[in-house]
């Protein structure tokens, strides 16, 4: 039988084996792990986020203050905090942070709050705590709570950056997921756009600690998307530490360049 004809008779058979026997393979060699940010093939063990995109996401200075995760020059005096921060109050206790919120992290923190943005979100949480190992073994964190965001916005959204961000962090760190403790009460303005005071003022009693809840003596892992003047997290943590919380360490992908 010539070869046309025996295509003709077999191929369905021969294309249902192919699938069922070489499909996982050759979706391996189709799509071989790819980062997540400039798509470019993975090393293996690499996940998410390749080598060289966790350099360009860090920023220049590498130096950076504990308090708001500012990048500061070698020398700084950072003994109450940098010059950004020294003259802010903040109920938390630290930051610990990727990078700055500009160039690839900023482009990388649209994509990840976009609705498909869920797999580089826990991309970007394993790239932090990769980095940043040591920081969070310092603390010991009984439990990780995302900055919780008002269940009418949190409903039309496929996920919700800070908190698929805070889901993959506790899982690195294997700490408890707390992410029905912190609740927000009500909406708040957009804010980017409000200057401080006004944010402050917006930020009272919007957060709340959900009845039966035990946070007496705790360390808390707060964890948000972006850290831009730190008054909400600032809010979040008064509330934890109302309800008991003795520490509240902030997590985010990126602090704003400069807060003002
Ligand atoms: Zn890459
Ligand atoms: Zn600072």
């Amino acid at each position: 039988m010539n070869l046309r004809l025996r295509i003709l008779r077999d191929g369905p058979r021969l294309a249902a084996r192919v699938v069922s026997k070489g499909y996982l393979a050759a979706l391996d060699f189709v799509y071989p792990p790819s980062c997540l940010l400039c798509a470019g093939e993975m090393p293996e063990g690499e996940h998410f986020v390749c080598g060289e995109c966790r350099l360009v996401l860090r920023p220049p200075l590498t130096n950076e203050c504990d308090r708001c995760g500012a990048p500061v020059g070698a020398y700084a005096n950072l003994e109450k905090g940098c010059g950004q921060c020294r003259h802010e109050v903040f109920s938390f206790d630290g930051v610990i942070r990727l990078g700055t919120y500009d160039g690839a992290l900023r482009k990388a923190c649209l994509r990840a709050k976009s609705s498909s943005g869920a797999g580089l979100t826990r991309g970007l949480a394993r790239a932090l705590f990769r980095e940043k190992e040591q920081a969070f073994h310092r603390q010991s964190i009984d439990a990780v709570i995302p900055v919780p965001e008002h269940w009418t916005r949190r409903a039309f959204h496929a996920h919700y950056a800070a908190e698929t961000f805070s889901r993959e962090l506790a899982r690195q760190l294997q700490s408890p997921w707390a992410h029905r403790v912190l609740i927000k009460r009500h909406r708040t303005a957009k804010q980017a756009t409000s200057p401080t005071p006004v944010r402050r003022r917006q930020q009272q009693g919007t957060f709340g600690v959900r009845t039966g809840s035990d946070l007496k003596g705790k360390t808390i892992l707060l964890v948000d998307d972006i850290l831009t003047t730190g008054s909400t997290a600032s809010a979040a943590t008064r509330t934890l530490k109302q309800a008991g919380a003795k520490q509240v360490v902030v997590a985010v992908i990126a602090v704003s360049p400069l807060r003002k």
